[in-house]
């Protein structure tokens, strides 16, 4: 019989939660959407164990219409969570949440809720309307609740007014949800700036781990990252080396070699449709190229090995500087990992090297490879 190792109880009820309130949700980084799926959830769960327990308390003691709406509201929730969990509609899940809680808290408010204390319930709405909503929205929802609760309050007659309170227990409850909104408007709008900046961040953050700072072509992480995510059916493959660009480098300074490796970038990205190629900086002088489809690999790469040759930086003296460039050319097979086609396409750049340099060498994965 296997043994199974059993979970502590924390550690089973902590995976659950964190299934359950992320239940929906496209990533959990905190996101805009993330975070509002993780408040939806949070939010039907919570709403559950309140409803259905004061639903049931509101049937037991008489009160059949604030119980009958309590236990509606408690299995919506529940839907909405299964529905958030299948669908990942987040905007709609909020509007789920959001305009039945409105209705609810008026209610209570009109009706007293139970021994009058319906009222004290309405202070969550500020909170959860400028969070699931954001701030131009949200408010605008708040500004109409309010205008709403100063109807049922001081306009229409209600159960509330035979509940025997001060007069002075209106005023004070308008007061004090306008308070609560104002300060939830503060804690929305700086937590939306800090999220805003976050994402930003995060952006810059990303692009500076997948781009090469010098020639801004992608670098090694960022070219593989966006190989995996095209898919592209057995594209072909190109693997450059600057050649002699030591002496480059001696000849007219680091300065100058930085110059050239720019302008070679350039000159690289030029030469492909964007859509259907990836240009990277493998490292130092080498580039690495991934292209969708060609129709002879040869060819092009020829036509491309002359291109780069063409290329003539005004230094800052007597002669202007060129260099040729030798390359390895395979395709990566279906299903293949990339980094084995490279080492193919090292293969052919080595034998390009080897037999002189500024040529081109195809390495194809039926010649023993
Ligand atoms: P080969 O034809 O065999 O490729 O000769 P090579 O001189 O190009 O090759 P080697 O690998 O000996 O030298 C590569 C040189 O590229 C050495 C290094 O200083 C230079 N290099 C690498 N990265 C940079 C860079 O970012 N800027 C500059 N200016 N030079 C660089
Ligand atoms: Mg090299
Ligand atoms: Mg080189």
């Amino acid at each position: 019989m296997p043994e199974y190792k059993k979970q502590p109880w924390h550690l089973i009820w902590k995976r659950w939660f964190s299934v359950t309130l992320n239940a929906g949700a496209i990533n959990h980084s905190f996101t805009n959407s993330s975070r509002r799926t993780f408040i939806i959830n949070l939010f039907c769960l919570v709403g559950v164990l309140f409803t259905a327990p004061l639903g049931i308390l509101s049937l037991l003691q008489g009160n059949l219409l604030v119980g009958i709406a309590l236990l509606v509201i408690a299995t919506i929730y529940i839907l909405n969570h299964l529905y958030l969990r299948r669908t990942r509609n987040y905007l709609f899940s909020a509007n789920v949440i959001l305009y039945p809680l409105y209705t609810l808290m008026l209610y209570l408010v009109y009706s007293g809720g139970v021994n009058g204390t319906g009222h004290v319930w309405i202070y969550c709405i500020p909170p959860v309307s400028l969070f699931l909503h954001g701030l131009k929205r949200g408010l605008l929802e708040v500004f109409v609740f309010i205008l709403a609760l100063i109807f049922i309050l001081f306009v229409i007659p209600t159960p509330f007014d035979k509940l025997g309170y001060h007069p002075d227990l209106k005023t004070r409850i308008i007061y004090s949800f306008i308070l609560i909104a104002f300060l939830s408007t503060i804690y929305e709008y700086i937590s939306s700036r800090f999220n805003q900046s976050l994402q930003e961040l995060s952006v810059k953050l990303e692009v500076a781990a997948t781009t090469d700072p010098l020639t801004e072509l992608l670098n090694r992480r960022g070219l593989q990252q966006s190989f995996e995510a095209l898919q592209w059916h057995a594209p072909a493959l190109l693997l450059l080396d600057i050649d002699h660009f030591k002496r480059i480098n001696d000849d007219y300074g680091h300065k100058y070699g930085d110059e050239y490796l720019v302008l070679f970038a350039q000159t690289l990205e030029a030469f492909f449709p964007k859509q259907e190629s990836l240009v990277s900086r493998w490292g130092g002088e080498e580039f690495l190229v991934v292209i969708e489809k060609v129709d002879s690999l040869r060819d092009m790469a020829e036509a491309l090995r002359e291109a780069l040759k063409a290329i003539t930086l005004s230094t800052g003296y007597d002669v202007n500087m060129s260099a040729t460039v030798s390359i390895g050319v395979t395709h990566v097979g279906v299903g293949e990992d990339i980094l084995k086609a490279i080492s193919r396409a090292d293969q052919g750049l080595y034998a390009a090297k080897n037999r002189g340099r500024n040529r081109v060498e195809v390495v194809e994965k039926s010649s023993g490879n």
